[in-house]
């Protein structure tokens, strides 16, 4: 009998026992692809020695000491590392343990931000349905995951939202998707305005939204938009770059494509690559002056908040990504990706769409194709095709879309960054097995 107290302890899992490169092998010996990099997780792939160096030398220099005690070079050198590579001028990192504790901080830095402004009015955040922001009870109360909310409400505070910006499903017959992201984006607009504007401390938003959805970036404008209404009514923006950053999408963070510097922005799965827990909140100059200015620093912290070990294995994913040039290999073979998921099941009956940016892609699958119907909650086969894929050596992540009752199961999608041709192909191959 296991004593682990699992997800789902009445559905027994294999014991993996090695990674490498895009592969995890369990006891038996079986090989399964990492499609999914588990949860957009594993960047750079399974085991690379590089990464386990790094660490075995931070070990035998230090491998803990408290954020109230000391810095470390490793944090230091990872802040320093973060800012460069951001196009956007995001000039202050804080370090903490998941992407969790990543949105928790944010909003807390958000809220502290207008309390050292004298606005202390303003305690609302307003997200967006169809998002998945964490599983703490604070971050769960700004998602819009039903199925991850429903056993755990009421929540501490109950956070307005909007609906997100899916043209595939919200766009009218024959409106222009520039016409589209303009009302998509809107709508914060006219929700501040309910709410009060002395009211709000924020927008929080994913940029390519991931496991709620299944990787939906918004239309080309709508972040524009978004920026222009938070900077009219004094409301931060906060990008959730959990999933969609750190180069999953094709550029270091997800937002460079739409041309938005974020006053808060959060990293973690591909910030680390699942060797370490790791994850980071970049701010711009203002937010941190203004803190630190006001009543002197961030009245936030974990025991475990920039860790030297993981600081030290994000910084080495972070150097390999770069040094190996991978964002350019993410670009070529997210566009095959795309390319063999469109030809495999772009006239599928049971799929509704195929869509994606980077090595972030998604099918997400209806009961009819045409009228984009979703299967009935009883019959929601995303967790099916996962089991199939599985035994067919596949890891997928499936999803199950259904917040308004309109969207589908999907499937995502999102393996390791040096990912090599041959095996997007067998991914596309193993996937149309299991589907
Ligand atoms: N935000 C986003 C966009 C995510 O995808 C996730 C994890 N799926 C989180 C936050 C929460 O991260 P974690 O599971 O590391 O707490």
């Amino acid at each position: 009998m296991t004593h682990v107290f699992h997800r789902s302890p009445k559905n027994p899992l294999p014991l993996a026992v090695k990674g490498a490169g895009a592969y995890i092998t369990d006891e038996t010996g079986k090989r399964y692809i990492d499609a999914c990099g588990g949860a957009a997780v594993s960047c750079i792939g399974h085991g690379d020695v590089r990464v386990l160096e790094a660490v075995q030398r931070q070990m035998s220099e230090i491998s803990y000491a408290h954020t109230s005690f000391f810095t470390s070079a490793a944090a230091e050198a990872l802040a320093d590392h973060l800012c460069a590579a951001s196009p956007v001028p995001l000039d202050k990192v804080y370090l903490v343990g998941s992407g969790s504790e990543a949105v928790e901080a944010a909003i807390k830095m958000a809220r502290q931000y207008h309390l050292e402004r004298g606005e202390a009015s303003r305690k609302l955040v307003i997200s967006r349905h169809q998002s998945y922001h964490g599983n703490t009870l604070g971050a769960l109360s700004v998602g819009g995951n039903p199925p991850r909310r429903k056993p755990y409400g009421p929540f501490l505070l109950e956070e307005p939202k909007i609906e997100p910006c899916f043209a595939y499903r919200y766009a009218k017959e024959g409106e222009s998707a520039e016409d589209y992201a303009l009302r998509a984006a809107n709508l914060l607009e006219g929700k501040i305005l309910e709410l009060g504007p002395e009211n709000v401390v924020a927008f929080l938003a994913e940029t390519v939204v991931g496991a709620t959805a299944g990787a939906v970036a918004a239309e080309a404008g709508y972040f524009r938009r978004v920026r222009e209404i938070c900077d009219r009514y004094g409301v931060l923006l906060i990008l959730d770059e959990v999933m969609c950053g750190s180069g999953r999408t094709g550029t270091f963070l997800a937002c460079e494509e739409e041309n938005v510097t974020p006053d808060i922005l959060t990293l973690a799965k591909g910030l680390g690559g699942g060797y370490q827990p790791i994850a980071a909140v970049m701010c711009t100059a203002n937010v941190y002056d203004t803190i630190v200015n006001g009543s002197g620093g961030f009245v936030h912290g974990h025991t475990y908040s920039a860790h030297p070990l993981a600081c030290a294995a994000a910084l080495a994913v972070q150097k390999i990504i770069r040094d190996d040039d991978l964002l350019a290999n993410v670009r070529a073979r997210g566009a095959q990706l795309q390319e063999r998921l469109q030809a495999r099941f772009g006239n599928h009956p049971h799929v509704g769409d195929v869509r994606g940016r980077g090595l972030l892609q998604a099918i997400e699958l209806v009961e009819h194709r045409d009228a984009k119907t979703p299967f009935s909650p009883e019959r929601r086969i995303g967790a099916a095709i996962k089991k199939e894929a599985m035994a067919a050596g596949l890891m997928v992540y499936p999803g199950a879309g259904t917040i308004d009752g309109v969207s589908g199961d999907h499937v995502l999608l999102a393996p390791p960054y040096n990912v090599d041709a041959e095996t997007i192909d067998l991914i596309v191959d193993r996937l149309g097995l299991a589907v």
